[in-house]
Parts: C-alpha cells; sequence; structure tokens
C-alpha cells in the first residue's frame, strides 16, 4: 500500500495502484475540482505553451540519445 496526502485537503489516502483512485492524487472529486479550478485559473495567465521542438530534446533525453 502506498500512501499520499490530498494536495487540497491533505487528508491521507491509501492506494495500491493510481488507478486505483479515479480523483487521483485528491481524496474526492470535490478537492479535485476545486484545486483544478485554482490551476485553470494561473494556467491562463500563463501564454508560453511547449512548443514541439522542446518536446523532442525531452524525448532524446529519456531515451539516452545524444543526436
Ligand atoms: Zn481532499
Amino acid at each position: 500500500m502506498r500512501r499520499i496526502d490530498c494536495p487540497h485537503c491533505k487528508r491521507e489516502i491509501f492506494y495500491r495502484m493510481v488507478k486505483d483512485v479515479p480523483t487521483f492524487p485528491f481524496c474526492s472529486e470535490r478537492c479535485k475540482l476545486v484545486d483544478l479550478g485554482a490551476w485553470l485559473d494561473e494556467a491562463y495567465r500563463i501564454e508560453e505553451p511547449a512548443s514541439a521542438e522542446a518536446l523532442r530534446q525531452l524525448e532524446k533525453k529519456e531515451r539516452g540519445e545524444n543526436g
């Protein structure tokens, strides 16, 4: 069993796999929506989407390739 704290209300959640918690990493749909709402609020202020090139670089790094 693993344990995480709900990022919103700090309640403990015990789970074996992430898919056991439909609202992961939140304890409930309510916490998820509240937190997501706050996050979207932030996101609207950020107007710099990750470029395709940046994503390719990341993929390369993960595979350990040098070009
Ligand atoms: Zn919660």
